[in-house]
């Protein structure tokens, strides 16, 4: 790994991309209910819709952070199973990738 610099950059501007975009659900959480009963319902639905994006954003916002942990650790690039050395590829397609292509069994993520 030559750029480790340039993934970091890369993952810390999509930390703050995901970090913003969980400031916008959770303060559009903040807003209160419609009195409307109809209209209660169905923020309810959004509500739901924006607790799975928000859900994914945080998920991916742990993974970008242990990828950090990794480049940190000297260990970005090499698989946390088995060890070898995870295609430049697949990091560049997944920069939060912790496991080659073999271990994570093709699976794009
Ligand atoms: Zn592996």
């Amino acid at each position: 790994m030559t750029d480790d610099h340039q993934v970091r950059e890369r993952l810390n501007e999509r930390l703050a991309a995901l970090a913003s975009r969980v400031d916008a659900i959770e303060s559009d959480f903040g807003q209160p209910l419609d009195d409307d009963f109809a209209e209660q319902a169905a923020d309810r639905e959004g509500e739901e819709a924006m607790d799975a994006l928000e859900n994914a954003a945080l998920a991916e916002i742990d993974q970008i952070r242990a990828a950090l942990h990794r480049l940190d650790a000297g260990s970005y690039g090499n698989c946390v199973t088995c060890g070898n050395a995870i295609a430049p590829r697949r990091l560049e397609v997944q920069p939060t990738a912790s496991q080659c292509i073999a271990c994570a069994g093709g699976s794009t993520n």
